[in-house]
């Protein structure tokens, strides 16, 4: 396990744009804020989405496209450094009419209104590298 503490540093509250792509916003606010390492949590609604589910055998993602509307019920994620850069890891519980949900790992998705939270954590930064075991880029030891 590789565990590390952090300082909880600012904490900032967004709405996001309608039309704007949600992963990349947050990532764009985290950059010009200078966030390195933070938890997200965020709700509202999408005009349609990526998801994804990780083939644990084959190290690929399986794409699931979400044709909106939809209710973003649930999102939660993190920050993390991958090659330098703020790099967003967020998962996604999204409703349709009905209520019916689908969920996964949030590639990318069109707001149509969103709020975000995220909180940064202040402390030796958490890096993204390739981990060969199961190709995903982890947290590394540095
Ligand atoms: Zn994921």
């Amino acid at each position: 396990m590789n565990v590390r503490d952090f300082e909880q540093g600012r904490c900032f509250l967004a709405r996001l744009d309608l039309g704007a792509e949600i992963v990349s916003q947050i990532s764009d606010l985290a950059k010009r804020e200078g966030i390195k390492t933070g938890t997200l949590s965020a709700i509202g609604a999408l005009s349609r989405a990526e998801l994804a589910c990780y083939d644990q055998a084959a190290h690929m993602y399986q794409t699931i496209r979400v044709e909106g509307p939809v209710e973003m019920v649930s999102a939660l994620g993190n920050i993390s450094l991958r090659d330098g850069q703020p790099f967003v890891h967020a998962h996604a519980v999204l409703a349709d009419g009905e209520g019916r949900t689908r969920g996964g790992h949030l590639m990318k998705g069109e707001v149509f209104a969103a709020e975000i939270c995220l909180q940064e954590l202040v402390g030796q930064p958490l890096i993204r590298e390739h981990d060969p075991a199961t190709g995903l880029h982890l947290w590394g030891e540095r």
